[in-house]
């Protein structure tokens, strides 16, 4: 777990981030830890100036290249999922983006490989992780949705970009007693989703409605 570096980021008013939280206590997100991860890490550091101001309302926001910062609830529940199996080591995320996600994920668990298809969003995230002193991060700029073999077994995935199915290598790169967090479906529906692997067998349950950006194929220099 990375304890990370938010001195001198301009933090917005306590009040502000307590009445985000307080939102997200309402929407039935209850894990503590996950709670006080997003009170205190600044959301604003990972938007273009233009729209920082907006950092804290929940509402997803665009980071550029079609793709958005997802909203703090989704982050907040898909953490909450991710967790809900107890302590995780290595955990693998699809879709770094503004690195929002990853951020939250560091200091919840052991080490973060964030695999991200768009090469500019994606140095654009490295340069905040080493601002804010994210050690335990590691970037691939590569497609994600072949997960990332020579780092596996994950004991937890989570993906926030959709496919309409659930990709065969991610639930391959899952450990015994792992977690996957992923949406699923197309523009029209799509389902958040949980992939439990057992010893014998792989159990889905869908959680509830989602709305993502779609999980493309390829990558982008
Ligand atoms: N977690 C991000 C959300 C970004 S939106 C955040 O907190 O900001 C989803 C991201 O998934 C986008 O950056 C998009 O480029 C990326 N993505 C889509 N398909 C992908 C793929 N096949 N492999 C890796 N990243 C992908």
């Amino acid at each position: 777990m990375s304890k990370l570096n938010f001195t001198g980021v301009g933090m917005t008013s306590q009040r502000t981030r307590d009445r985000l939280v307080q939102r997200l206590c309402d929407q039935g997100i209850s894990n503590y830890e996950v709670l006080d991860v997003m009170r205190t890490t600044p959301r604003h550091l990972f938007l273009d100036e233009a729209l920082a101001h907006r950092a804290y309302e929940d509402d997803a926001l665009p980071i550029g290249f079609q793709q958005t910062l997802s909203q703090p609830y989704t982050v907040a529940r898909m953490t909450e999922l991710l967790l809900a199996g107890g302590p995780l080591k290595r955990v693998l995320e699809v879709g770094t983006g503004s690195g929002f996600q990853t951020t939250v994920l560091a200091q919840l668990v052991d080490r973060v490989y964030s695999v991200e298809r768009i090469k500019p969003l994606q140095e654009k995230a490295r340069e905040r992780f080493r601002v804010l002193g994210a050690r335990n991060v590691h970037l691939k700029h590569a497609d994600g949705g072949f997960g990332w073999p020579e780092k596996g077994p994950f004991d937890g995935i989570i993906s926030t970009a959709a496919p309409e199915q659930i990709p065969e290598e991610l639930v391959e790169q899952l450990a015994v007693g792992g977690r996957l967090v992923i949406p699923i479906g197309d523009n029209q529906s799509q389902e958040l989703t949980l992939v439990e692997k057992t010893e014998d067998r792989v159990i889905t349950t869908v959680v509830e409605p989602a709305f993502f950006v779609p999980l493309k194929s390829g990558i982008i220099r």
